[in-house]
């Protein structure tokens, strides 16, 4: 065991399940409580088990479940694993997000392999089984402490009962090792001026009927659970009444780790799973980015333009990034949600007015195009601060063609198919593939940066590796013509020479990155990119000026 201040004999097993109602931030809970532990030494990991059908959320758009978050392993995975990244600061793998659509798919291919023998496949005990070992794995050789499964979904939901089931199996067969954190909800009935036990206690009895007793309950309130409260709680529940846990409102995600510590979380879950400690805890990096972040010495503007704003945890990595790197920086980053099919070059002076930096988000098909090309247009004719990401740094190379080398029909062949000017063209490797699930350029790759730089100097670096998800790509043949009228690939991957970022050194910061950096950034290990912008747009803000031409004199 890796603990220095705790000794656990065996990985144990956390499972967190969430009942009364959706929403309740499970995700949040299981990271919060895995930073406790791991800043008492202990290894720990995070996984999520997703109960759709979907194989992974790669396929589903952002307003169905938000971000599709992308590992360095290059698996498409739920936004909760962000959340994990951030907060602990290390990575997770295609084993942290399991769907019903996987454990399905294994075991229908097991079953066409003949390697159940002839059996009836059924979901007990065949399904069960693939879930435990989907969990067991990552307690495998001993790699870490505890692994903390989030189960998604709320308990009482049919397609969520096979977890509910393997969960029981699991306390059955190892009840030593593993433990349930029950997520539930206490309403305030305003009418009556009272916070309501009794839908907790459904939820309860919903989780005993499937044969699992709940050791901590974590309840999410608006007001402070009073004595009796968490007595009633307590007693109707068969927990003692320490396994209590409140989880009030809190302004930032990033203060529930230390809510959860002054609610004893992870005290009450080391003494039920008998893990010896001595309460030293390091949370000292967590604390000076939670200072920083709530002192902020100034603010700045950024638009945030993209065509899924209505549904913010579209972009939820980004989001974060954005609050990493202004913690760094020592400002507040106010982000103006502008939807990309309102920009048109007739209100851009008007939508950008207030703004020290634009940043153009993601994203797939043709919708918003065009705004957000005109959003590039402003930022790089303005002089204002500019980031764009994977397809914000394709419609930068988009606009870089038309306005500025004059190719008018310029384009990228996922929007038009047949252009004149395919300067954004589909990758060689992805002709031909007709299946859209996991075949994208996915995950981490190596980047190479180019010495003197933009980029160079905010890695402070040669080489950086950084995590993909596209099939399109910058067209190499373009490749001197741009860099010829001051649009230069300053990141290239170092064995196919893809362009990875792109430069317009002749302003104040033009940057466009063909991966996903906000995947990477955590609370205190902020992204180098998302710093060097924010600082970029700080300085428009202590310059006091209005964003300056950036058009040459004729
Ligand atoms: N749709 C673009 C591509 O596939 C960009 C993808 C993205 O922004 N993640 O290349």
């Amino acid at each position: 065991m890796h603990a220095t201040t705790g000794k656990a004999s065996a990985t144990k097993y956390i499972f967190v399940t969430g009942g009364v109602s959706s929403s309740l931030g499970k995700g949040i809970i299981s990271a919060s409580l895995a930073k406790l532990l791991q800043a008492r030494g202990m290894k720990v990991t995070i996984q999520k088990l997703d109960p759709y059908i979907n194989i992974d959320p790669g396929t589903l758009n952002p307003y169905e479940h938000g971000e599709c978050y992308v590992t360095d392993d290059g698996a498409e995975t739920d936004l909760d694993l962000g959340h994990y990244e951030r907060f602990l600061n290390v990575t997770t793998s295609q084993a942290n997000n399991i769907t019903t659509g996987r454990i399905y798919q294994s075991v229908i291919d097991k079953e066409r392999r003949g390697e159940y023998l002839g059996r009836t496949v059924q979901v007990i005990p065949h399904i069960t089984d693939e879930i435990k070992r989907c969990v067991q794995i990552l307690g495998e050789g001993d790699r870490y402490d505890f692994v903390i499964t989030e189960i998604g979904g709320t308990v009482g939901d049919i397609e969520s009962l096979p977890y509910i089931e393997a969960v029981r199996q699991m306390r059955w067969e190892q009840p030593e090792d593993t433990l349930v954190i029950h997520l539930t909800l206490v309403p305030y009935l305003k009418a009556a001026g009272e916070l309501k036990t009794k839908p907790t206690q459904h939820s309860v009895k919903q989780l005993l009927e499937f044969g699992v007793q709940p050791d901590i309950l974590v309840c999410r309130t608006e007001h402070n659970l009073s004595k009796s409260i968490r007595n009633k709680l307590a007693r109707f529940c068969n927990v003692g009444v320490e396994a209590v846990i409140q989880s009030i409102d809190a302004n930032t995600i990033y203060d529930v780790p230390l809510l959860m510590q002054e609610e004893r979380l992870d005290e009450v879950v080391l003494n039920k799973l008998g893990v010896q400690h001595d309460n030293r805890i390091d949370l000292n990096d967590w604390l000076t980015f939670l200072d920083k972040h709530k002192n902020p010495k100034g603010s700045i503007n950024i638009a945030l333009v993209g065509k899924y704003v209505e549904l913010k945890d579209s972009y939820k990595s980004i989001v974060e990034a954005f609050t990493h790197a202004g913690a760094a920086c020592s400002v507040k980053v106010n982000l103006l949600w502008i939807h990309s099919e309102q920009v048109q070059a007739a209100n851009t002076s008007e939508l950008f007015d207030d703004v020290h930096g634009i940043l153009v988000a993601p994203g797939f098909g043709s919708r918003g195009i065009d705004g957000k090309i005109e959003a590039i247009r402003h930022a790089r004719e303005n002089n204002v601060p500019f980031f764009g990401i994977c397809l914000g740094m394709q419609c930068a190379v988009i606009e870089f063609a038309r306005n500025v080398i004059g190719l008018e029909e310029a384009h990228s062949t996922e929007i038009k198919d047949y252009t004149a000017d395919p300067v954004i063209d589909l990758m060689a490797e992805q002709k031909g593939l007709a299946d859209m699930g996991g075949t994208m350029r996915l995950g981490a790759y190596p980047c190479n940066i180019a010495a003197g730089s933009l980029a160079a100097s905010a890695y402070d670096a040669e080489t950086t590796e950084e995590r993909h998800r596209h099939r399109y790509e910058f067209n190499d043949a373009y490749r001197k013509r741009f860099a010829e009228a001051g649009m230069i690939p300053t990141g290239t991957h170092p064995d196919s020479n893809l362009v990875e970022i792109v430069e317009i050194p002749d302003h104040v910061w033009f940057v466009g990155a063909q991966f996903h950096p906000e995947y990477k950034s955590t609370a205190v290990n902020p992204h180098p990119l998302f710093k060097s912008f924010v600082q970029a747009a700080k300085a428009q803000v202590l310059a006091g000026s209005t964003p300056k031409s950036n058009e040459k004199e004729a």
